[in-house]
């Protein structure tokens, strides 16, 4: 716990020397990318969320999954980050995924993205043989207008599985999944508003919490419960707080006993922002620089695990949403190894 009284007496002499604003105060630390995906195959701004699919016997075949907002879909990547699957069912937005709804009388992974050709909520599962992706929705499962971002919620008491859907106007749906035929269809079972345009949100299965970025104002937290209402609590601020505009992709790094870090894009800055899980306290901040992967810049969604992910990921793997690639000028998706970041901000792992 030493490393928290470093970061609150760097906090105190930082507010000390100034009046207190966020970033340009604060410490960044740099840190290095370690490997990236293929380049998206349009440019501009196409690649946007990603998400990480742990292989349940053999951790190196895991996948990374990536939306795709202007060729279509969902593209599937290997830990190389070599492309293995195009899924081009539309404009697809957020991604996120959890493990082992029951369907067709097996437990089958669910993947769910925004769909923005036609507002609907995009669902498949996943075949740990082939580890390709499989649509598994029950029919076209329309949202709500201008449908943005998406993340998965599973509530492991009673073992039922959750999607939350934003729009731009700044209103929140939370859909109950259910098996329909082998399929898999959705209920609105809450809506909530946040104020103004939301985008990233990540679901703690474990404290039954759920994470919202407001994008131009900060970090919430909520319930993740449907009957959890409208109580929120303020994590971050864009105003006076830790993060610069627009707050972006929010994961999750968990370890034991509900310890872990909170981590954010904090996009106007290009830097990534971590908070205590558990007391939702700001601990520090990074960005990623050129090496011999280049740096990231203006990322949207973000993804984290602190699971194993063979030899080359002991301790978990962070990928990130890149603006822009180099070389090549166009977009792709940055992979780190967890404990380096974690390391660079002297927490534990
Ligand atoms: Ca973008
Ligand atoms: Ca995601
Ligand atoms: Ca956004
Ligand atoms: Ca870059
Ligand atoms: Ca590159």
């Amino acid at each position: 716990m030493k490393r928290y009284v470093f970061f609150a007496l760097l906090g105190m002499l930082v507010l000390s020397g100034c009046s207190y604003s966020y970033t340009e105060n604060d410490s960044v630390i740099n840190v290095l990318a370690d490997s990236e995906t293929e380049i998206m195959n349009h440019d501009g701004d196409v690649a946007d969320d990603p998400a990480i699919w742990l292989h349940p016997h053999d951790r190196e075949k895991s996948l990374i999954i990536g939306t795709n907002k202007k060729g279509g879909g969902l593209d599937v990547y290997d830990l190389s980050g070599k492309r293995i699957q195009s899924l081009k069912d539309g404009k697809f937005n957020n991604v996120d995924l959890r493990y082992g709804m029951q369907v067709g009388g097996k437990k089958v992974d669910i993947v769910a993205a925004t769909n923005r050709t036609n507002d609907s909520l995009a669902l498949y599962g996943v075949d740990p043989q082939s580890r390709l992706l499989y649509p598994i929705a029950a029919r076209t499962i329309s949202t709500l207008d201008e449908s943005y971002g998406t993340c998965m919620y599973h509530n492991q008491k009673n073992d039922t599985f959750y999607v939350f859907v934003n729009s731009k106007s700044g209103e929140y749906r939370e859909y109950e999944l259910f098996e329909s035929n082998a399929k898999v269809d959705a209920k609105l079972v809450r809506t909530f508003f946040v104020g103004s345009q939301p985008e990233g949100c990540v679901a703690d299965d474990e404290t039954d919490m759920l994470y919202v970025g407001e994008e131009d104002v900060g970090i919430w937290r909520f319930g993740a419960l449907p009957q959890s209402g409208d109580m929120r609590v303020l994590i971050d601020a864009v105003k006076g707080g830790h993060i610069k505009d627009d707050v972006e992709g929010l994961a999750l790094y968990t370890l034991a006993d509900g310890g872990g870090y909170l981590v954010a894009s904090s996009q106007g800055n290009n830097s990534y922002t971590l908070y205590n899980r558990k007391s939702g306290a700001y601990i520090g901040a990074f960005r990623i620089v050129d090496g011999v992967i280049d740096g990231t810049n203006d990322t949207d969604g973000i993804e984290v695990t602190s699971q194993a992910l063979g030899l080359q990921y002991p301790y978990g793997m962070m990928i990130v949403q890149d603006g822009t690639d180099a070389p090549s000028g166009k977009q792709n998706f940055k992979i780190l190894r967890m404990e380096k970041v974690l390391d660079s901000l002297h927490l534990a792992y």
